[in-house]
């Protein structure tokens, strides 16, 4: 039973800012979620942007494809999912490979979330070159990178 007029506890005495963990330790634990709500990836050649729970197609370039069913914003994911595969269907399947080929996913190695690849991103280091994770800053050389799936919408 509840007792009437108890009072609730709603803060804690003390430093909050009070952690077990040294400085360096908690740098370590630190969650990765600096995304902000927006990511792209690549969707079976196609780039989307995500933001919040909303998605939308950049331009898509490829020949058949019928563009007006994937215009504007959505909020489904899997209606969006169902326009893309149904009007994959008309397009052009030397053009779409070739599209996959450009457009590709890395799954980072840091925090393990998919991001749109860009030979821009990369940059010369030791004679070699590495992408940095726009999500975690991870770096990988680019002959190291793993590459993930694009048959998966995030
Ligand atoms: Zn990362």
């Amino acid at each position: 039973m509840m007792r009437k007029g108890y009072p609730v506890k709603t803060y804690c005495k003390g430093n909050s800012n009070y952690s077990r963990l040294s400085p360096e330790e908690s740098e370590i634990t630190k969650p990765f979620n600096t995304h902000d709500g927006r990511m792209s990836f690549a969707y079976k050649g196609l780039v989307i942007d995500k933001r919040n729970s909303l998605y939308s197609v950049r331009d898509v370039k490829l020949e058949g494809f019928p563009v007006h069913l994937v215009e504007g914003v959505f909020n489904d994911s899997r209606m969006l999912r169902i326009a893309i595969d149904g009007g994959l269907l008309t397009a052009s399947p030397e053009k779409l490979e070739r599209l996959r080929e450009r457009n590709k996913n890395v799954s980072c190695g840091g925090c393990g979330t998919p991001f749109l690849f860009r030979r821009n991103m990369l940059i010369d280091y030791l004679g070699g070159k590495i992408i940095q994770c726009p999500y975690c800053y991870f770096e990988e050389f680019e002959d190291r990178l793993n590459w993930g799936t694009d048959e998966s919408f995030y």
